[in-house]
């Protein structure tokens, strides 16, 4: 398995964090991404991954950060993504649920880091919160304009209709917690049902988004085996298969070898 958003360099995991990855590992996770929010978070995170195997990470700005950014903030992003473990720029997009950032700035955040990616060619990790109206247009015509790009909508959130929209044009559609939550699902299996396997990105986004029965605690790596059985249970598919698939997706979406550490 391929934990594919994981927030892992986190305070909550400052503890404990290599009995969790020792976890994940145990429960069959191969393969973990760490995506960049900050400027500030950069070092720790390079320092995760360059001491353990399998970890890589994003270079990017999260639209909750982009308020108060250094002037050549673009440039350290560029920096940090020429590292050997980077392997995507992220997460970035558009966030009006949490009012952290004025919508002119991560909208304008948010095209430069889109820019930075084909420049670099890298693929994009994409948050997107009641935003959609405004982050669709940004992505589909930079999805559009060039060949062999890549973007995930990490914590896919929307509905089966825009997910579909958003498979058509290539767009992987990343997968955690709430898809296993048991009321008022209806909406969230449809977009399972509707997906491609080829499609889903396997993720926790933790600490947050537990999946059941763990919600409201801490969320792990480890945790993302959940996940994968609902979706394998929705699809009426083996977790094995869900499992290989998946994987595959990820590893391929970001372009590491199987062999490779
Ligand atoms: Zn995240």
């Amino acid at each position: 398995m391929f934990d594919t958003h994981c927030h892992i360099d986190l305070p909550d995991f400052d503890e404990d964090r290599e009995e969790v990855i020792s976890r994940a590992k145990k429960a069959g996770f191969s393969h973990f991404m760490i995506p960049g929010i900050e400027l500030d978070c950069m070092d720790k995170i390079i320092q995760i991954t360059e001491s353990n195997s399998n970890i890589y990470f994003a270079s990017g700005i999260h639209p909750n950060n982009a308020a108060e950014l250094v002037p050549d903030w673009a440039e350290h992003v560029r920096k940090n993504a020429s590292h050997p473990k980077c392997k995507a720029i992220g997460e970035i997009g558009i966030d009006y649920y949490r009012e952290y950032c004025p919508h002119d700035i991560q909208r304008k955040v948010f095209s430069q880091q889109l820019e930075l990616a084909s420049d670099l060619g890298l693929p994009i990790i994409i948050h997107c919160r009641t935003a959609y109206e405004d982050l669709w247009p940004l992505l589909s015509d930079w999805m559009k304009q060039g060949h062999g790009r890549k973007a995930v909508l990490h914590a896919f959130d929307e509905d089966a209709e825009k997910a579909l929209l958003a498979v058509e044009l290539g767009i992987m559609i990343g997968m955690g917690g709430p898809y296993t939550y048991k009321k008022k699902n209806e909406r969230r299996i449809e977009i399972v049902q509707v997906v491609p396997m080829e499609s889903i990105l396997l993720e926790t986004d933790c600490p947050y988004l537990s999946p059941i029965p763990h919600r409201g605690e801490r969320n792990e790596p480890a945790y993302a085996a959940l996940t994968l059985a609902k979706i394998a249970e929705i699809k009426g598919v083996s977790v094995e298969e869900a499992d290989a698939q998946t994987t595959a997706n990820g590893l391929d979406f970001f372009s590491i070898d199987k062999h490779s550490i």
